[in-house]
């Protein structure tokens, strides 16, 4: 059996802090870590922002809830999910993610939490491992299913090391340099096509 393990933001979704900086129009919000590699700095920046403008769990959800998945999104998981078992390994959190994944039909997720306080604040957050994609697809692979991954930046690349075949999905030019060893798609067409043929070279188990 052949398993899909596809990253969430950049793939399916828009880049959910930058998006939320777009609507808020609280252009801090956009901070990524490539302006702040330390990421507990960088969440702890966002949590006290997010604090400062007032903006709690309930105030986060309906600006997401206004966002939609990137353009054929929902057609690819649906046809995808038709043909594989497919899981979204992301390092974003449920309560960020929940307003899109109602769009994208409840596919299953695996990603980090973040802990709301009594007045419905985010309080902090937790991370469920250290490299938890590249710990999904060994713990996968470990029950015996062939993995075929994708995702759009470095933070991907641990998952698409492990998996039996990884792919890139217009990434940045960084990330295409560093790990020329996995094949590049520009669009989700050509990722399916790519998807199809790994599955095919795959032995299945
Ligand atoms: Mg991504």
């Amino acid at each position: 059996m052949h398993l899909v393990c596809l990253d969430l933001e950049g793939v399916l979704v828009p880049e959910i802090w930058i998006a939320f900086a777009n609507r808020t129009g609280i252009a801090a919000f956009a901070r990524t870590t490539r302006d702040e590699p330390d990421y507990d700095r960088l969440m702890r920046y966002r949590l006290a922002l997010l604090r400062e403008h007032g903006l709690g769990l309930a105030d986060i959800q309906a600006v997401i809830g206004a966002m939609a998945p990137l353009d054929g999104a929902k057609d690819f998981l649906d046809d995808l999910r038709a043909h594989y078992q497919v899981v979204i390994l992301s390092d974003t959190f449920y309560e960020f993610a929940d307003p899109l994944m109602r769009q994208l039909g409840r596919p299953t997720l695996l990603c980090h939490r973040l802990e709301i306080d009594a007045e419905g604040f985010v309080a902090g957050y937790r991370l469920r491992q250290p490299d938890q994609k590249r710990r999904a697809v060994e713990a996968f692979k470990s029950l015996n299913y062939r993995v075929i991954a994708a995702g759009d930046s470095y933070n991907d690349t641990g998952m698409l090391l492990a998996a039996d075949a990884g792919f890139l999905i217009h990434p940045p030019a960084n990330v295409v340099a560093e790990f020329p060893q996995f094949p590049v798609n520009a669009d989700l067409a050509e990722l399916r096509r790519s998807i199809d043929a790994a599955a095919l070279r795959l032995p299945p188990t």
